[in-house]
């Protein structure tokens, strides 16, 4: 347990709560529930979820689970034992449908009313469905969960002709795995380049290549304009040069919203976000948020993410919290992503105007940093996992570098560490 651990932060006289509700079953909320239970173990923990199926991890849904190397109940978030290894009680397909704050009560949607001490928000995100293809038009998919990932799974497995929306890591996580099970794929994407979120113009133009080696064509420039049936089962995309391109599918990547509205109507302060402080606690002192449903304090103001290990750090912090400790959320975002033979990684906060290093990599590895004069910022990584752990270490532990030594790739980045922050 950290040092910033204060147990009685009830104040004297207050007892400790003694059930702790989570609603949501993804990284936030499994992490939430099992950092309440460790917190105390005494804590009754119920973690609500609406899906059908014990909590499962969301990042093989575009690699592996497409590909057909895994399913989607081979990797539990909380172990092989599931939530009762961990002495929590899971609620399958017990969608939340209101809060009620001032009775300390949740209700489901099949009208249950359960009593909290302490609640943990943690309803991640929904995609952001686009007008011309909507969610439920035949041959068009989304993917979030396994139901979604299962569906488009078998479609890909009978089509010819993949075309994807979005140029974003969901988007081409797809388009590589439908590329390696032989589907001709097409991506649209609507910035001048893949991945401008994410990535800088050198290490985004690599990725492009690999996707172009393995017959992926990608047209960027171009966002879409309009989108029919065919006959056939076929569907036919117009985009915005006037161009149209006939598949046998579709799979709109592009992007996801923070699912806020239980939060919103239950009168919880949120803005593009439930709306927390470091502590993870809403506008409500009873009840806490974790994950990509939340904005907080970032360096540079209130910030959103959405990556599975902000999700599960943050999550842990708010179930602590919920059952009692006053331990505050630091985080150093990072993302990862796999494409073909490719491990893209981003760890850190990027900022616009800063200086540039890249490191000279042998093969097919690429390394850059954001550096500030005196510290790192951010470093961006292909198939270097090794050196974006050490970067990520140098950042959390705010250790001085200089560009020189960062350039050099003789020096080990693990050699910086021994300096003093
Ligand atoms: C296909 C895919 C691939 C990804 N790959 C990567 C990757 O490679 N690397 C990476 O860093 N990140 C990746 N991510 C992002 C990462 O998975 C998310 O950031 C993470 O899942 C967020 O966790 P969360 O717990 O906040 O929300 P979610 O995982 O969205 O979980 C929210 C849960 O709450 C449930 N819920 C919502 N409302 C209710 C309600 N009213 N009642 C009960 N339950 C409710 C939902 O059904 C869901 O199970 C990927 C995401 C997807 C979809």
């Amino acid at each position: 347990m950290s040092n910033a651990v204060q147990r009685d932060k009830n104040g004297p006289g207050m007892s400790a709560p003694r059930t702790v509700i989570v609603i949501g079953g993804g990284p936030a909320g499994v992490f939430a529930a099992i950092g309440a239970k460790r917190e105390d173990p005494a804590v009754s923990v119920i973690l609500l979820t609406e899906e059908a199926c014990e909590p499962y991890e969301k990042p093989p849904l575009s690699k592996a689970v497409l590909t057909g190397k895994a399913l989607p109940q081979d990797a539990l978030i909380a172990g092989p034992k599931g939530l009762a290894g961990h002495d929590i009680a899971l609620e399958l397909q017990a969608r939340c449908a209101t809060i009620d704050p001032a009775a300390r009560q949740v209700v489901t949607e099949s009208g249950r009313r359960l009593s909290y001490d302490a609640l943990v928000i943690a309803t991640g995100s929904v995609v952001r469905e686009i007008p011309p293809l909507p969610l439920g038009m035949p041959r068009v998919h989304y993917l979030r969960t396994e139901t979604h990932a299962r569906a488009l799974a078998a479609e890909l497995k009978a089509s010819q002709h993949l075309i994807v929306i979005g140029g974003g890591l969901i988007g081409l996580e797809v388009a590589a795995s439908a590329a390696e099970i032989g589907v001709k794929t097409t991506v649209i994407e609507m910035a001048p380049r893949i991945l401008s979120r994410v990535c800088d113009e050198e290490t985004g133009a690599r990725i492009h290549d690999e996707h172009r080696r393995h017959g992926v064509e990608i047209r960027v420039g171009t966002a879409l304009a309009a989108a029919r049936a065919e006959s056939g089962k076929r569907i036919a995309i117009t985009n915005g040069a006037g161009e149209t391109i006939v598949g046998d599918m579709v799979v709109v990547g592009t992007g996801a919203k923070p699912d806020d509205r239980l939060a919103a109507a239950a009168g919880i302060k949120t803005d593009n976000g439930i709306i927390i402080d470091e502590y993870c606690r809403t506008s409500d002192p009873a009840i806490y948020a974790a994950g990509d449903v939340v904005r907080f304090p970032g360096p540079h103001g209130l910030v959103r993410l959405e990556d599975w290990r902000h999700a599960q750090d943050q999550g842990a912090i708010a179930g602590r919290n919920a059952a009692g400790a006053n331990v505050a959320y630091r985080s150093v975002p990072s993302f990862w992503s796999e494409q073909y033979d490719l491990y893209i990684q981003g760890v850190g906060w990027p900022a616009p105007d800063r200086l540039r290093v890249r490191r000279p990599m042998a093969g097919n590895s690429m390394l850059a940093f954001e550096f500030d004069g005196t510290y790192i910022a951010a470093a961006l990584g292909i198939n270097a996992q090794r050196d974006i752990a050490a970067a990520r270490r140098l950042i959390e532990r705010r250790i001085p570098v200089d560009a020189a030594a960062l350039a050099d790739a003789a020096r080990p980045l693990n050699d910086l560490l021994k300096a003093k922050a």
